[in-house]
């Protein structure tokens, strides 16, 4: 049985939807049923990251082609163009920093493109998503533990783990 009528219903849908987009929703089901656990939409962290996984140090973005402007298929409309093109652009310009900003402070960033998760390539993008996830937590689990690798780095990656170090410790403690 329905029990909300047609207008109350699609109000709600329409919030569950801008709440948790689909696309979105695959990545975090995957997760889930893997083991992982995740934040979702951290507002303190440039960007608001989708997933964030502090455990292993890695947030997700999951981005639409289209606002995000992936150069694959993100075809812009034919009327009103310089509005979308310059819409988009600064789209990518704002995305490109926050990368920047959460690479400085020792995150590892996965951005999903939604055209990613279409049936046809969907098994290959999770799996690939959950093995960077793994990767990411291994590598930093080397450079913390082992002084030998650390001292096997050359000078320019040294100073950026060091740093990152830092910053990553301070953000991400409770
Ligand atoms: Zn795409």
């Amino acid at each position: 049985m329905d029990i909300w009528n047609e207008k109350k219903r699609s109000a709600v849908m329409a919030r569950i939807k801008s709440k948790d987009t689909k696309p979105e929703w695959i990545i975090r089901r995957y997760l889930y049923s893997k083991g992982y656990r995740y934040r979702k939409n951290v507002k303190k962290l440039p960007g608001s990251p989708d997933i964030v996984l502090r455990k292993y140090g890695v947030v997700i973005f999951v981005h639409g082609c289209f606002w995000h402007g992936h150069n694959i298929d993100g075809h812009i409309p034919l009327s009103n163009s310089d509005y979308w093109k310059n819409k988009i652009e600064r789209n990518q310009e704002r995305d490109k920093l926050n990368k920047q900003k959460l690479l400085n402070m020792g995150w590892a960033v996965i951005v999903v493109w939604e055209c990613q998760l279409k049936r046809s390539k969907r098994e290959q993008t999770l799996k690939e998503v959950e093995y960077y996830i793994n990767k990411s937590y291994l590598d930093r689990l080397r450079v913390r533990n082992s002084t030998f690798y650390l001292s096997s780095v050359n000078e320019s990656h040294k100073k950026l783990v060091a740093e990152d170090e830092i910053l990553y410790g301070r953000r991400i403690k409770e």
